[in-house]
């Protein structure tokens, strides 16, 4: 989600008042969770659940992997 469509979103300050950060890379994601932390990522970022994943242990695995018949990505990782 882009954080201009957000009713989060301060237009004046240009700033989430939840001040969460929303990277719009993947690589973004993780400079972002290696500096602040998993927790200042938006919910709504495409990449959160890869990094808490990856937070809780899990390795990344290079490109995510999609399912036949399943409209949701999944994460190929190995516990
Ligand atoms: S970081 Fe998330 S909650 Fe904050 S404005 Fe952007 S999309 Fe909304």
């Amino acid at each position: 989600m882009r954080c201009s469509d957000c009713p989060r979103f301060d237009e004046g300050k240009a700033l989430c008042k939840d001040g969460k950060l929303n990277p719009g890379s993947r690589q973004g994601a993780i400079d972002v969770a290696q500096q602040f932390g998993p927790r200042s990522i938006c919910m709504m970022n495409d990449h959160r659940e890869m990094i808490v994943d990856v937070w809780q242990g899990n390795q990344i695995e290079g490109k995510p992997t999609r399912r036949p018949h399943t409209p949701t990505r999944r994460w190929n990782l190995e516990i």
